[in-house]
């Protein structure tokens, strides 16, 4: 097929998803529901006291990031696509500043409560919904209960950063695995906060394969499955209803004459998996969902083209896996992701690395937003999406709404962004 000799040369392709089926204004295709988004937002809502007791800077206890329109960044494309451009800022969700913010956090506190439920320390009756207040949590005899059990993650940097934070801040005893490509200012914030941190020579793969072998072998440890895990997928979900919530607020509807463009830089799968999952709940055929992958690891891509999902990994055509945009930097895709993708993704779509620095550059000086080169590749989807003719989707209009899914930022030191940014101009 020619794409595949495409992805195997590292060239940039746009593929259109044969495979999507309808699911009408809102709801998943053949209501197949994978994740309860309400349970999960219920969950965030039980916790946001300790969230707020714990990170007094997180507004409310909520974990959320500002939809913001782009207007100077869009007018260089005014010409070339129609519609209101934004930008989803999770690069600036509080504690962990990436939208690892999203699923991360919310498995470690669905293992904490369940721990403290399941010890008699903690009321929440599910029947009911009635619970007691969970910032209590961060008592002192809470914490010294949850040191005696540890969390295990293997990661390129950010869903690291995230898992580790917020279970130092819970009290349990955590291990970060983590890739040689991992910055290295992610392992040093890491260790400052009290978290192990142990590298690996070899790619992300390895390091997952290792944390998951270390984990099972002890029974306290609890192993957050970049690969494979519901728990991480429905905290990413809960952003669909949160995106529809914002909508609301600034009195925007999404309709059949008010198409959304979602635009999702992709690695393993699990972060733009679960946001297009909440996409599809809320706004159903009316949204059109795309990933964006590195030449170098388009494991996404080839994995829904091939139609063999996670059995096949990017070595296997050649592909070396390495880029610059360090969070996408992934092999082989989530099977729970890729599966559940097959129905409900309207296209993947792959950018040359040289291209993320411009655009870096290029939205620091329209907006003064600071986003990492990962959450770039979003960008280059406006130009496959205005010059496609075929009918999988209509082409944008001035009602048309564009999201960028900005996937993280907000950490990297300052030294860096200046670097990113001078290397863009
Ligand atoms: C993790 C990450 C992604 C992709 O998420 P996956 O769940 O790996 O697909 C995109 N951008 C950034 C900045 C990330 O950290």
């Amino acid at each position: 097929m020619n794409l595949i000799k495409k992805l195997t040369d590292c060239e940039e392709i746009f593929w259109i998803n044969t495979g999507y089926v309808s699911c009408g204004d809102a709801g998943q295709p053949d209501g197949e529901k994978i994740v309860d988004i309400d349970e999960a937002e219920a969950r965030l809502l039980r916790f946001a006291p300790f969230i707020e007791r714990v990170f007094p800077e997180v507004k409310n206890g909520i974990i959320e990031s500002p939809l913001t329109e782009i207007e100077n960044f869009g007018r260089a494309y005014k010409d070339s696509c129609k519609g209101r451009l934004f930008l989803k800022q999770d690069s600036h969700l509080p504690i962990s500043g990436s939208v690892k913010a999203r699923g991360g956090i919310y498995e470690v506190l669905k293992l904490a409560e369940t721990l403290a439920v399941r010890e008699g320390l903690l009321n929440w009756n599910p029947e009911t919904g009635e619970h007691e207040n969970y910032a209590k949590l961060a008592d002192s005899d809470m914490r010294e209960f949850f040191s005696k059990y540890k969390v295990a993650v293997g990661s390129t940097g950010n869903l690291g950063l995230s898992i580790g934070i917020i279970s130092a801040a819970i009290g349990f005893q955590v291990t970060v695995h983590m890739s040689a490509d991992a910055r290295q200012w992610k392992k040093d914030m890491l260790r400052s906060k009290g978290v192990t941190v142990v590298e690996y020579p070899d790619d992300y793969e390895a390091a997952v394969a290792q944390g998951r072998r270390e984990a099972e072998a002890d029974p306290l440890c609890h192993f957050v499955d970049d690969e494979n895990s519901l728990d991480l997928f429905a905290g990413y979900s809960v952003a669909g209803k949160r995106l529809a919530h914002q909508f609301e607020e600034k009195g925007i509807t999404i309709d059949m004459d008010h198409r959304l463009y979602v635009y999702l830089p992709c690695g393993v799968g699990g972060a733009p998996g679960g946001v297009t999952y909440g996409i599809k709940e809320y706004f159903g055929d009316n949204a059109y969902c795309f990933f964006a992958e590195p030449t170098h690891a388009p494991c996404m891509a080839l994995g829904l083209i091939t139609g063999k999902l996670n059995e096949i990994a990017v070595g296997d055509i050649g592909i070396d896996g390495k880029t610059e945009a360090d969070g996408l930097a992934v092999g082989r895709p989530s099977r729970l992701v890729a599966k559940a993708m097959q129905s409900r993704l309207t296209g993947c779509f792959t950018v040359d690395d040289s291209k993320l620095y411009p655009y870096l550059a290029a939205l620091k000086d329209a907006e003064d937003i600071f986003i990492e080169p990962s959450a770039c590749a979003g960008f280059e989807g406006l130009h496959y999406i205005s010059e496609y003719e075929g009918d999988a989707f209509p082409a944008p209009d001035e009602n048309s709404i564009h999201i960028f899914w900005a996937t993280g930022g907000n950490m990297v030191p300052e030294d860096e962004k200046v670097a990113y940014y001078e290397r863009g101009k």
